[in-house]
C-alpha cells in the first residue's frame, strides 16, 4: 500500500516516494529514508506538548517502519546556543537557567536530557538511532558557516554576531507561506525597526558573539572572537552528517515553520547548492490545553509526572494522542483524558489473555488489516486507525486479534496485553508485590524505577499513596 504524507513545502498531501526510489535523485545511492526531528533544548522540564512532537516522530518512524521501509532516524538535542527568542534575542536558554537553579549549564544540560529520555521511555517511544548532541558537532558547525563566508552569503554585525544575508538566498521563505515572496517583499519594504544591524529583517545569527564583559559558561574560543552557534546551523550540521546532503524526511512543531525550518533551508541549501534538501516536510500541530495555548505562568504547561501525580498512567496520554491526527490541533483537558484512559481500558478488558502471534503473511490479506494500514498511510490518520480496531472488536475472529496483536507489538505500544485487570479480587498479589518492590526502590534512591513500578501498579488499576508507614492501596 502506498502511502500519503502531507508535506508543508508544497501544501499537498502526496503520494510519499523515497529518494532510493526516486529516479530524479542523482546523489549516491541510498539504502534507506533518512528521518530528521527537531528536539526541544534541554533545559527544563519537558511538557505534555513537547512530547506530542516526540510522539508524532515516532509515529513516522514507525509507520514507516510496518511499511517494510529501513530507517534512519536522527533526533538532535539541542543543548547549546538557544536564545530565548527564536529570532535571536535574549539570553542563552542553558544559560538563563543555570543562573535560576545554581548549576552550572552543562549540568542544566545532562540534568533535562536524562529527564526528556525518561519521558521517552514512559510513552514507549524508542530512542532514535543517532541522537547528537549539539555541543559535540561544534567542528561541524564552524565548517559550515565558514563555507558560507566564503560563498558570500554572510556579513558581520560588529559586536553581536556573523549573519546570513537572505536576499541572497533563492526562494528563501517558501516554506512560510503560498505567496511567500509578496509577503517577504513587504516585510522588507515595511518599518524597518529593531533590526539591531541587520541588512533584512529575515537575517538570522549564523553565531553569536558572547556579550563583552560577560564570561559564559558554553561560549568557545576562536581565532576572531569569543562566540556561540545560531541555534538553526546545528540542525544543518548534524543532519547532513548523519543523513546526506539530501534526506527523505524533516519533522518539527508547526512553530518551526516561519523561522527555524527557512533558515536551515536557506543555510543547507547554499551551502550544498542542492533543491529541496529536504523532500518531504511534516510538521506536527499543538496541543493545546482547555482550548488555549499551553503556558507556565498559566500553570497549564502539564508534564508527564503531573499525569502521574493525577493518577494517570502516561500510557493513557500515549492513547489519547493517538485520538488526534497529528497535523490537528489537540485539546487536551483533564476529562479527556479520563476518556483516553476509560477507552484503553475498556480495550485492555475484550483483549485479556488474547494475545494471538501470528505471521504477518497469516493476515495481511484481511480486509480489517487492509483498512488498518490504509488508516495509516493516510498521512497517519490515527483516529481513523482506531475506529477501525473499535469495528473490528466487535468481530470475534481470531484474525482479529492476530492483527490487534501485531498493531500493538509494532506501533500502538499501549500494554493491550499486558494489564491484568481482575475482578473481585480485593489487591490482587502482582499489585501487593510491585508495591513492595517500589518501596524498596525508593530506599535504593533508584526513583525511576519506583515512577516506573507506580505506573505499572497504575495500569493494573490500583492507586498507590504513600504513607508514613509505607503506602496504602486502592482500587483506582
Ligand atoms: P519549547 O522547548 O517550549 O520551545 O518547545 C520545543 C518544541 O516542542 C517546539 O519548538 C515545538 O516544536 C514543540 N512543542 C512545544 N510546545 C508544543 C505543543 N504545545 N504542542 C506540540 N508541540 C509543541
Ligand atoms: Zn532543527
Amino acid at each position: 500500500m502506498k502511502l500519503f504524507v502531507y508535506n508543508t513545502l508544497t501544501r499537498k498531501k502526496e503520494l510519499f516516494v523515497p529518494l532510493m526510489e526516486d529516479p530524479d535523485y542523482t546523489w549516491p545511492k541510498k539504502d534507506f529514508v533518512g528521518l530528521y526531528s527537531c528536539w526541544p533544548t534541554v533545559y527544563r522540564d519537558p511538557t505534555i506538548g513537547n512530547f506530542r512532537a516526540t510522539f508524532t516522530a515516532d509515529l513516522i518512524r514507525n509507520t514507516l517502519k510496518l511499511l517494510e521501509y529501513t530507517v534512519k532516524s536522527v533526533m538532535n538535542i539541542t543543548d547549546v546556543g538557544h536564545l530565548v527568542s527564536d529570532a535571536d534575542e535574549g539570553e542563552d536558554k542553558l544559560e538563563k537557567w543555570s543562573k535560576r537553579e545554581g548549576i552550572s549549564a552543562w549540568e542544566v544540560a545532562k540534568k533535562y536530557e536524562d529527564v526528556f529520555k525518561e519521558g521517552m521511555r514512559l510513552l514507549h517511544i524508542d530512542e532514535f538511532d543517532s541522537m547528537p548532541r549539539a555541543t559535540e558537532n561544534i567542528p561541524e558547525q564552524i565548517a559550515l558557516v565558514k563555507t558560507l563566508e566564503e560563498k558570500w552569503y554572510t556579513y558581520t554585525v560588529p559586536g553581536d554576531g556573523i549573519y546570513m544575508d537572505t536576499s541572497k538566498v533563492e526562494d528563501y521563505g517558501e516554506l512560510m507561506w503560498p505567496n511567500y515572496k509578496k509577503r517577504l517583499a513587504d516585510l522588507n519594504a515595511g518599518e524597518r525597526v529593531n533590526m539591531w544591524g541587520k541588512k533584512n529583517p529575515t537575517d538570522f545569527a549564523l553565531r553569536k558573539f558572547s556579550p563583552e564583559n560577560e564570561q559564559r559558561q558554553m561560549e568557545r574560543d576562536s581565532p576572531r572572537w569569543k562566540w556561540f552557534p545560531g541555534w538553526h546551523i546545528e540542525c544543518s550540521a548534524m543532519s547532513s552528517k548523519y543523513l546526506g546532503n539530501q534526506f527523505d524526511i524533516h519533522h518539527g512543531g508547526a512553530d518551526h515553520i516561519t523561522i527555524h525550518h527557512p533558515n536551515e533551508i536557506a543555510q543547507s541549501e547554499c551551502w550544498f547548492d542542492v533543491h529541496p534538501r529536504v523532500k518531504y516536510w511534516i510538521h506536527n500541530e499543538f496541543l493545546q490545553v482547555d482550548g488555549g495555548r499551553m503556558w507556565k505562568s498559566l500553570g497549564n504547561a502539564h508534564t508527564l509526572q503531573d499525569i502521574q501525580n493525577k493518577w494517570f498512567s502516561v500510557l493513557d496520554l500515549r492513547y489519547f494522542y493517538f485520538m488526534a491526527q497529528y497535523g490537528n490541533f489537540q485539546n487536551f483537558t483533564w476529562d479527556q483524558l479520563e476518556a483516553a484512559k476509560n477507552t484503553r481500558h475498556t480495550l485492555i478488558k475484550k483483549l485479556q489473555w488474547k494475545r494471538i502471534m501470528k505471521d504477518k503473511k497469516d493476515f495481511e490479506s484481511d480486509p480489517i488489516f487492509q483498512q488498518a494500514i490504509e488508516a495509516l498511510c493516510d498521512d497517519m490518520n490515527t483516529p481513523k486507525l482506531l475506529a477501525v480496531i473499535q469495528s473490528a472488536l466487535t468481530m470475534w475472529w481470531e484474525n482479529v486479534f492476530a492483527i490487534i496483536t501485531w498493531l500493538e507489538n509494532n506501533l500502538l505500544k499501549l500494554w493491550l496485553f499486558d494489564a491484568i485487570i481482575e475482578e473481585n479480587v480485593d489487591i490482587p498479589a502482582e499489585v501487593s508485590l510491585l508495591a513492595d518492590q517500589r518501596v524498596q526502590a525508593k530506599k535504593d534512591k533508584n526513583y525511576t524505577l519506583a515512577d516506573e513500578l507506580r505506573n505499572k501498579i497504575v495500569t493494573l488499576w490500583f492507586q498507590l499513596k504513600d504513607t508514613k508507614d509505607g503506602y496504602e492501596i486502592t482500587k483506582a
